[in-house]
């Protein structure tokens, strides 16, 4: 009988956290998932959030393929977003980065100065100042850009991507906190960010192999909701290859419940996730009992109590 009851209990604590809540005032933060895909196309978008501050849609995290139609739909007001953080230059990341700055250009009544954040280079991939350069500078490929819209500045910042480099506080403004520390997603430079305000905190882990988890623990670390990618199942039953990719879930439920997290979300789901939910719920829970839940496009999650 009580075990009914704890689990009636948990299953409200769950609708709660992942409900959209009709409320007349607004969380200090709150994610909007945009994509919660990857790379394969099927019905989601790419990898992609906005997060509200007050209210108000101020952060884009990733740009993945779709993120432009999702923000259409959601009839978001892109006014005060000047923060980009981009976790790694993956096309499943930021594919829709352009489409962002136009839909935001044309939505503004003067000019718009963006910081921009993402990894430094190595091998095949820029370092985030020349990806963006490549994309919206002079000469760039949508160089035109600048006449269409409203005049852009870009303020690129390219992070540490070594494993052993410290962590970094990036933005410290009116009570808005942003944080980062180089994760590990194979040969793609990749980076996890931490966004705090008015107490509560909220963590994307991006892209990473399991190599990484120690730092993304570290940067996890009592955070209100940790959004984890979860794009492969346990070994063995994704390729091999993808777990230089990617952390399993069994390792997402440990390194959630090391970081002692309040709430979970799964993102970046593929097909193979998809399709295999409760063994992921399962497998996630072996280790981690708090608040758990599957991303899909569109949700609102408001952060914390
Ligand atoms: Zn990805």
């Amino acid at each position: 009988m009580w075990k009914l009851v704890v689990a009636a209990l948990a299953a409200l604590a769950l609708v709660a956290l992942f409900t959209p809540r009709v409320e007349a005032k607004k969380a200090a933060l709150e994610v909007v998932v945009l994509g919660s895909g990857g790379p394969r196309p099927f019905g989601r978008a790419g990898s992609s959030y906005i997060v509200e501050v007050d209210g108000a849609p101020r952060i884009l995290v990733d740009a993945g393929p779709g993120a432009f139609a999702r923000i259409g739909e959601l009839q978001l007001d892109l006014q005060k977003v000047d923060t980009v953080l981009l976790t790694h230059l993956h096309i499943d990341h930021s594919g829709d980065l352009a489409a962002f700055f136009n839909a935001r250009a044309l939505t503004s009544d003067g000019p718009i100065a963006y910081r921009v954040f993402g990894p430094d280079g190595a091998g095949l991939f820029p370092k985030t100042s020349r990806f963006v350069d490549l994309l919206m500078g002079s000469g760039g490929a949508f160089a035109y850009q600048k006449t269409f819209g409203a005049n852009e500045t870009f303020s690129v910042r390219d992070l540490a991507i070594h494993l052993d480099s410290a962590r970094t506080k990036i933005v410290d403004e009116d009570g808005l906190q942003i944080e980062e520390i180089a994760t590990h997603h194979d040969d793609c430079p990749s980076i996890a960010y931490r966004i705090s305000y008015k107490g509560v905190a909220v963590v994307f882990s991006g892209d990473m192999d399991a190599s990484a988890l120690p730092n993304l623990v570290q940067l996890a670390r009592d955070a209100d909701l940790l959004i984890f990618n979860c794009a492969v199942l346990d070994p063995p039953g994704s390729p091999p290859q993808l777990y230089a990719l990617h952390t399993p879930p069994k390792k997402i439920g440990e390194a959630a419940r090391d970081a002692h997290v309040t709430s979970l979300l799964l993102s970046h789901l593929a097909p193979d996730v998809e399709g295999q939910k409760e063994a992921v719920r399962k497998s996630v829970r072996a280790a981690y009992a708090g608040p758990m839940a599957f991303a899909t496009d569109r949700l609102r999650i408001p952060v914390g109590p």
